[in-house]
Parts: C-alpha cells; sequence; structure tokens
C-alpha cells in the first residue's frame, strides 16, 4: 500500500530535515557512502537509494563511487529539495532524483546494481512488500544496504546530543523506531519473502540489510 498524501513529508517537514541533514547529520553520510562501498564492494554501476529525502546519502554515494544514483522519494516537497541540492552541486548526470513510493518501485525488473536506503524503513506500511520490491529491481548479483544508523559510536553520540538539545523526546523516538525493525522482525520479514542470500550488520554503524540477488 502506497503512503497516502496526508502521510508523506509536506514542505514544512521537508525544509526541516534539509536542514537537520546539512548541519547536524551531515558528518554521516560520507562515512556510511564508504561503508557501503567497502561492504559492498560495488564500486560502479546503477544505484537506487530509497526514501532519499534530500539525497544527502544519494551524493554522497556518487562521490565516494562512480555508480550513477537514482533518488527515489514518495514525497514531492522532498524530491523538490533533492533537485535543487543535486544541481547546486552539479551532479545533475550521477544522481537523478524521482518520485515513487518502495510499495511500488517505478522501475523495471533487474535494473540496479546496488540499492541503499537509510532511515526510511521505519517509515514503510509493509516491510515485505517493500522489500519484495526492492529485490525485484536488483540485478542477479546486485546487492542491498538498506538501515538505520549514523556511521559509528562517536557520530551516533553526537549526533544524539545535539539532536535532544532540539528535540528532548528524539532518543525515545529514535529507541521506538528501532523495536519495529528488531534485527528479529527483519531476519523473519526476509525468511518470509524467500531470500536466502543475506546478512545483517548491527554493530556501530548501525543496522544495516544486505541482500544478494540470486
Ligand atoms: N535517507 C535520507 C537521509 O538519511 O538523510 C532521508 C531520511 S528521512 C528520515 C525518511 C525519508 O523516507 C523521507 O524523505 C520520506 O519521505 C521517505 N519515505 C518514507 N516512506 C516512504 C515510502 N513508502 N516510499 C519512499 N520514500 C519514503
Amino acid at each position: 500500500m502506497e503512503q497516502k498524501d496526508d502521510q508523506k513529508m509536506g514542505k514544512k517537514d521537508s525544509k526541516h530535515f534539509l536542514t537537520i541533514a546539512d548541519t547536524i547529520f551531515s558528518p554521516i553520510y560520507p562515512v556510511i557512502a564508504e561503508q557501503i562501498v567497502t561492504n559492498t564492494g560495488i564500486h560502479s554501476g546503477t544505484a537506487l537509494d530509497v526514501g532519499t529525502g534530500p539525497g544527502h546519502l544519494a551524493t554522497a554515494l556518487a562521490l565516494a563511487s562512480d555508480c550513477t544514483v537514482h533518488a527515489l522519494d514518495c514525497s514531492p516537497d522532498m524530491i523538490e529539495i533533492c533537485q535543487t541540492r543535486v544541481s547546486e552541486k552539479g551532479l545533475t548526470k550521477r544522481v537523478i532524483p524521482a518520485l515513487g513510493d518502495v510499495s511500488e518501485i517505478p522501475y523495471g525488473d533487474n535494473t540496479f546494481d546496488l540499492i541503499i536506503s537509510r532511515g526510511s524503513w521505519f517509515f514503510w506500511e509493509d516491510l515485505s512488500k517493500s522489500l519484495t520490491e526492492i529485490y525485484r529491481v536488483l540485478r542477479p548479483g546486485g546487492k542491498t544496504y538498506i538501515g538505520g544508523g549514523f556511521g559509528t559510536a562517536a557520530l551516533k553520540e553526537q549526533i544524539v546530543a545535539a539532536m535532544k538539545e532540539k528535540d528532548s523526546d528524539f532518543e525515545t523516538g529514535m529507541k521506538e523506531r528501532m523495536t519495529s525493525r528488531s534485527p528479529d522482525i527483519i531476519t523473519s520479514t526476509v525468511e518470509k519473502i524467500g531470500v536466502t542470500n543475506y546478512s545483517l550488520i548491527n554493530d556501530d554503524s548501525g543496522i544495516w540489510l544486505m541482500m544478494v540477488r540470486e
């Protein structure tokens, strides 16, 4: 089921997220992009960033690799912001923003060598359908790096402290979101959709699902 219009991030929330991603969160994106390239071993090809928001991880991956990155989000306001950022960075040939929902990814089967996503799956209504869609658009041999986290323990500590100054409920909200994507829930969902070649990273970098398309 697609995210309903009133659940999508509107202009105000999108601009607020952009400010945070440009400031407090900004050091995490190059770190996570390097971790993606190192852990997947994928340096080139066609990538997809699901729930890209303003596109910080998509642009960081484009800079850390030779990949062309399609940057997908279900919020038209986020995509508009992402388009502006990508143009300002001179990356229009490497990062391609696109409007669409993870439950109905607007690309054909076997399209991507790498599918990444950070901080978005907590909002996906149907994890099983979303992962099935992601697997469908992966090429044979393609890999995913999907999850949430801040890259390192030090960055997490720094960001949680800064966010708590803005919003005293930030840490509680973050922990609540994490319980909806626990290792048990992720593992049972992946097994339910019949994917056998996968692994889970659950360490100081965050929690990340690496599926490999057979
Ligand atoms: N990945 C970005 C980052 O780490 O900076 C943005 C993370 S933001 C917390 C979550 C993003 O996921 C939002 O931009 C939201 O619109 C998007 N999102 C939520 N549900 C989605 C869905 N069903 N399909 C596509 N995007 C979705």
